[in-house]
């Protein structure tokens, strides 16, 4: 009699199983049900790269400073400079410029300039740099490739974040470096702004020939606004 009873308590336990595996299977989903594997399957779907317009792409990415287009009147990207024939006297540096450099306003020489972040991505250096004074490197991506995105010229202790820190598009990385100092290797102040496509640094702020230039892309395309 016992034996009997084990067998049928083992078939109610089976059924029981099988019944609750199809409960589960069918069970309706709520639309942005987050804990259904489904339904997060759906939403993953619904902000795939391909449904991403590259207008819309491009919108992600933020001006470095306020006015950003204005401030372009100096070096622009892809110009060839000599210290004879630079807008900026005087010069010590010569071959086209792989960056743009936006100028600040008079009123801006004694005060803090902070600098944007101009796309998400992380802090992969910050440091003192020949020519640049204080210069950071952030990691990003645009149109889906990996580019290095580098500010140059700030003033080295303004930037709060660490190596691998994240940074958003529009997040203030640092402030501008003082005129004439070693903050920005004694340049003036302004902001040299460059975007080095693929993921590895290149800090290099001129290219001597043409050409080499492809490996940088114009930031204005994207950040000038
Ligand atoms: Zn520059």
């Amino acid at each position: 009699m016992k034996k009997y009873f084990i067998i049928l308590l083992v078939i109610i336990i089976i059924f029981g199983l099988v019944f609750w595996r199809v409960k589960i299977s069918t069970a309706p989903t709520l639309p942005g049900d987050q804990t259904h594997p489904l339904s997060v399957t759906n939403d993953s779907a619904v902000s795939a790269p391909a449904t991403v317009s590259p207008a819309q792409k491009n919108a992600v990415l933020k001006a470095p400073l306020d006015r950003a287009k204005e401030r372009v009147t100096k070096k622009y990207f892809g110009i060839f400079i000599t210290p004879a024939s630079s807008p900026v006297q005087p010069e010590r540096f010569r071959g086209y410029h792989t960056g743009t450099d936006f100028e600040i306003f008079p009123e801006e020489l004694n005060t803090v300039v902070p600098v944007q972040a101009i796309c998400d991505g992380k802090l992969i250096l910050k440091k003192s740099a020949s020519g640049y004074g204080g210069v950071a490197v952030q990691s990003c991506n645009l149109d889906n490739q990996p580019v290095t995105v580098v500010y140059g010229h700030l003033k080295l202790t303004s930037i709060a974040k660490s190596i691998g820190d994240n940074l958003s598009a529009g997040d203030t990385l640092g402030q501008l470096g003082a005129a004439y100092s070693p903050e920005t290797d004694g340049e003036r102040k302004h902001l040299h702004l460059s975007i080095h496509k693929g993921s590895a640094i290149n800090i290099l702020g001129y290219v001597q020939n043409k050409s080499a230039l492809s490996d940088w892309v114009d930031p204005c395309q994207y950040a000038c606004k």
